[in-house]
């Protein structure tokens, strides 16, 4: 049985959790074992239930409240309880799946491979995973059962076949006090109609070039016009402008949208690993040496103070006229 760890959100999958069936249902196929999946909280049993068309047999809803919060050691227990019947558990490369996977291998005495972007199961069972951020692959052979993994985001499109009915199962894996020790207990919502960066489908990105917290309101105008979420380089972060939730890159949010618009960001790799998922690349940069052209589908060579308003005013001139 493979495992797989699904986070969800108002009672649906996420798509990095879905990216993470993709690859279970490709190895269940390939090993000839059933993908099973597992989850926690409020909403668990509806999104398991649409699971099976990501073909998932069985779904195991935890049904100790305690661990409706998420609370890593917790969960990370009941997932080494669960897969202890698993020749392979797999989480999403999320801060979440990777945090909860690490605490699986300390309970299970099991190594992780996280962030992998690919697995061969033959004879050996071959991983290639991200190091340093992505900017290096690396090949790795995992031994031992269960096999532990983390999918690095949007390393596998996410397939859907056609329906297929799945069981839900609840379960109740026994967890100490002392596992709840860390446990989330308060969540602060996202303002409101905010669009979030890992599922944008158009992502307006602001760096050094901005100038200040105040200017970015010309990026946001783009963004709320385009349906698009906002983005920043570590620069901004470190200036206080944004928050770092608002971060691409190594050590902030990675992202896939068809259309990323890097606006005063220089291209340092540590930002080009959050964005290189990107389908297209839009750079708007007053220098046109800066690394950033390197990855650029489209440029516009100019200050980003005149040409994103420019940008927002003909959106506005087409909505009003259609
Ligand atoms: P700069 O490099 O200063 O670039 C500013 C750009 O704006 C320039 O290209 C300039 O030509 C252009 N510009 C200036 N004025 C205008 C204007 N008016 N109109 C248009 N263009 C203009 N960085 C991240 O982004 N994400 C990370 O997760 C991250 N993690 C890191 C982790 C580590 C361990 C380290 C060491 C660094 C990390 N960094 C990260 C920092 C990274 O190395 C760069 O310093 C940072 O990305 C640079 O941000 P920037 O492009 O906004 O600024």
């Amino acid at each position: 049985m493979i495992l797989v760890f699904v986070e969800h959100v108002d009672g649906r999958p996420d798509r990095m959790s879905l990216e993470a069936l993709t690859l279970a249902r490709r190895l269940g196929a390939d090993l000839g074992e059933p993908v099973e999946a597992v989850l926690f909280g409020a909403g668990a049993r509806d999104a398991a239930g649409v699971l099976g068309a990501f073909g998932t047999s069985v779904g195991h809803v935890i049904t100790d409240e305690r661990l409706d919060a998420y609370a890593p050691e917790a969960w990370g227990s009941a997932i080494a309880q669960l897969a202890a019947k698993a020749s392979l558990a797999i989480a999403p490369g999320s801060e979440r799946g990777n945090e909860i996977m690490a605490h699986v291998g300390a309970r299970t005495g099991q190594a992780v491979a996280a962030n992998v972007t690919d697995v061969r199961a033959g004879e050996r069972f071959e991983v290639t995973r991200h190091r340093w951020a992505g900017s290096l692959l690396e090949d790795a052979v995992i031994e031992g059962n269960p096999k532990l993994v983390t999918v690095a985001p949007h390393a596998f499109a996410i397939e859907e076949p056609a329906a297929v009915a799945i069981r839900l199962e609840d379960a109740a894996p026994e967890v100490s006090e002392k596992d709840l020790r860390v446990r989330v207990v308060r969540h602060e919502p996202a303002a409101a109609g905010s669009v979030s960066l890992g599922d944008a489908r158009v992502v307006v990105g602001g760096g050094r070039g901005v100038g200040n917290a105040e200017s970015f309101a010309i990026l946001e105008e783009l963004a709320s016009l385009l349906g698009a979420a906002v983005g920043v380089s570590r620069v901004v972060t470190s200036a206080g402008w944004r928050p770092h939730t608002m971060q691409i890159g190594q050590t902030g949010q990675r992202i896939a949208p068809d259309l990323y618009i890097a606006c005063g960001i220089s291209g340092a790799i540590q930002h080009i690993v959050g964005c290189k998922a990107a389908k297209r690349i839009l750079v708007i940069n007053t220098d046109p040496d800066a690394p950033i052209m390197g990855k650029a589908t489209y440029a516009v060579i100019g200050d980003l103070h005149t040409v994103v308003p420019a940008i927002s005013a003909e959106i506005r001139r087409v909505l009003g006229a259609a």
